[in-house]
């Protein structure tokens, strides 16, 4: 998708501090983070959302992918969060699926 900002970064058009690649995934720190790691999962396939991504293998490939951001960030004993918002009401703002490791402090629940 040419003007979707996520597939720029893939791409490399786009500068982020990437901290994992294989060749279904990227991972980079959010540019505006909500806690101490805060860490972006992406396919490197355009799709909009969790039900738009028809490749279960590929769903189940970014889930563990985040459990390795988690180890890489020191995260795994203090605990952290994965979050993927789907449209208008999560608050969605990049149409390119993406799953949020959050994680360096504690969260409340519920979410805003
Ligand atoms: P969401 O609101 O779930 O769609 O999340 C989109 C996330 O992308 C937000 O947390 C933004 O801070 C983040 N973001 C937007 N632009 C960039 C960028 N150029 N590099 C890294 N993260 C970005
Ligand atoms: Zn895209």
């Amino acid at each position: 998708m040419s003007d979707c900002l996520f597939c720029k970064i893939i791409e490399k058009k786009i500068p982020a501090k990437i901290v994992h690649e294989d060749d279904q995934t990227l991972a980079f720190d959010d540019i505006n983070p909500q806690a101490p790691v805060h860490t972006l999962i992406i396919p490197k396939k355009h799709v909009v959302a969790v039900e738009d991504c028809k490749d279960q293998g590929l769903l189940a490939h970014l889930l563990v992918t985040c459990t390795k951001i988690a180890k890489q960030k020191g995260l795994t004993e203090s605990g952290y969060r994965i979050v993927t918002n789907t449209g208008r009401d999560s608050g969605q703002t990049v149409f390119h699926l993406h799953l949020h490791v959050l994680g360096g402090r504690h969260m409340t629940w519920p979410p805003g």
